[in-house]
């Protein structure tokens, strides 16, 4: 890529000899990309994300159908989700299939609901959240015998289990770089040829006039070299699936009430582990795992502008509050096995209380008593532009996220602190440093200030963004 950077800086779009050079890059990128998954350079479209890809396709088969119905899954990522719903709100009929509580498609109620009115369907080869594989072959094969295309977001898929969209005989797949440890900012887009498809970016010609603006070509570079990387996966999978398998057997032992939501056959990706710990606040544990250098998320994509449960473990029958307390562990072909020790070495202690406490305080506990008490000090860490969207919580002390650390001497001793976050996944990590250095009674507000005001819209309105100070 930095080669790629540095020397090969033409548009490809020119006619300069400069410009040549890095045309002759993007295509010989698009042909490594394509040959990985079995396709040919023409049905290759790269975008700037697989969201990109998701809503190009979606869009473009709606735009142009005289059909009203699309077939999908309650699991899907939420560029697909949403964009479904936006196809919704416009009047199109969004149909979720049933799925088991593995997250697979019943395959008997997927037949009943292909009918004349199908102009799509759209189900993602494996999911983010579980690592469940759908039996993509099986439901091209059926979606075809009633003439009807079929979509596959295949991003989590790619680098972990074999891609052939002509095995799989999917009509459109999408594809994410940054998921095979390539580059961020680049996706792909595979149309099988003959298949139609329109233009979601509008302007260049680029992409062969379907995808305007010029290439990302250090990006598309990045790509093609990902794809390179993962020619000799099936001996690293065969080594994740062994280190799954050990996971699980000693979260069990950690905690026998766990619930692993991934399944453990081979509808599961080797790399995915999901896992519910019953009484345990997922924000809570991922911030002390955060501490110890440990990368994980919850179930739900932990952003911070929302505090909704992973909409994919309520879809496999997880309540709220199970969902809550999920925890994705996602390995990858570098991941040791002395990584894996030293994580559970970490979740042992965590369980076993090991580790200064920090208060959790439900969004109820903050009603006007408690945030007009002396002995409250409230803490706000929140991004600038959460603080945008959402006001704060009255009597709140301001400081940024990232660099906390340098007000210590400002936050005192002998209050109680809450520290609060938009979607309540921040705060936590703040409060478990604050408790490391000797903070004694300190917590996080859970659910974050968007859950607060769901509590008390009133007290929101009144006082929200009073008497706020901002530490210097
Ligand atoms: N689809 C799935 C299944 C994903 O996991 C992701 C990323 O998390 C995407 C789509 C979106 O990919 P991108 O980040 O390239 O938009």
């Amino acid at each position: 890529m930095s080669r790629v950077l540095k020397s090969f800086f033409g548009n490809p779009s020119s006619l300069y000899k400069k410009a040549v050079e890095s045309a002759v890059i993007l295509d010989e990128s698009r042909l490594v990309c394509a040959t990985t998954i079995h396709a040919i350079s023409q049905e290759i479209i790269f975008t700037g994300s697989a969201s990109e890809a998701n809503n190009m396709v979606i869009k473009s088969v709606a735009d142009n159908s005289n059909k009203k119905r699309i077939l999908s899954t309650p699991i899907e990522h939420a560029s697909v989700i949403k964009t479904l719903e936006y196809l919704g709100s416009k009047g199109f009929e969004i149909v979720f299939i049933p799925i088991d509580s593995t997250g697979r498609i019943i395959v008997s109620e997927f037949e009943k609901l292909l009918d004349d009115n199908t102009m799509l369907v759209c189900c993602m080869y494996a999911n983010n959240e579980t690592g469940v594989i759908q039996d993509i072959q099986l439901l091209s094969k059926l979606a075809h015998s009633k003439n009807i295309p079929i979509f596959a977001d295949c991003v989590q898929a790619l680098g972990k289990i074999p891609v052939d969209v002509n095995e799989l005989g999917v009509d459109y797949a999408s594809f994410s770089a940054h998921k095979i440890n390539g580059p961020k900012g680049v996706g792909m887009l595979y149309v099988r040829s003959n298949m139609p498809i329109h233009p979601f970016i509008h302007g260049g010609h680029q992409e062969h006039e379907l995808r305007a603006g010029t290439e990302s070509l250090h990006n598309i570079a990045g790509f093609a070299e990902a794809c390179k990387a993962i020619q000799n996966m099936p001996l690293k999978m065969t080594k994740l699936s062994k280190q799954k398998e050990f996971f699980i057997s000693e979260i069990y032992r950690i905690k026998p009430d766990a619930i692993i939501t991934s399944p453990q056959n081979d509808f599961g990706l080797p790399n995915t582990i999901n896992v519910s710990f019953p009484g345990i606040n997922n924000a809570h544990i991922i911030a002390v795992l955060n501490f110890f250098n440990i990368s994980v998320s919850a179930g739900s994509a932990c952003n911070t502008q929302s505090n909704d449960p992973s909409h994919v473990l309520k879809a496999v029958g997880l309540t709220d509050q199970q969902a809550r307390e999920s925890v994705r562990f996602s390995m990858s072909s570098q991941t040791s096995w002395g990584d894996l020790r030293y994580t559970l070495q970490v979740i042992s202690k965590f369980i076993q209380g090991k580790f200064p406490p920090i208060e959790m305080y439900e969004p109820k506990i903050l009603n006007e008593d408690f945030l007009f008490s002396a002995d409250t000090y409230i803490l706000d860490v929140r991004f600038w532009y959460d603080r945008v969207l959402v006001k704060g919580i009255p009597n709140s002390n301001e400081i940024p996220f990232f660099t906390f650390k340098k007000f210590l001497k400002q936050i005192p001793h002998d209050k109680q602190i809450v520290v609060v976050c938009q979607g309540g996944y921040n705060a936590p990590i703040v409060a478990f440093e604050l408790a490391l250095r000797g903070y004694k009674r300190v917590g996080f507000l859970t659910l974050g200030i968007l859950g607060w005001k769901q509590s008390y819209p009133l007290i929101y309105e009144k006082y929200g963004n009073q008497n706020i100070k901002k530490l210097k």
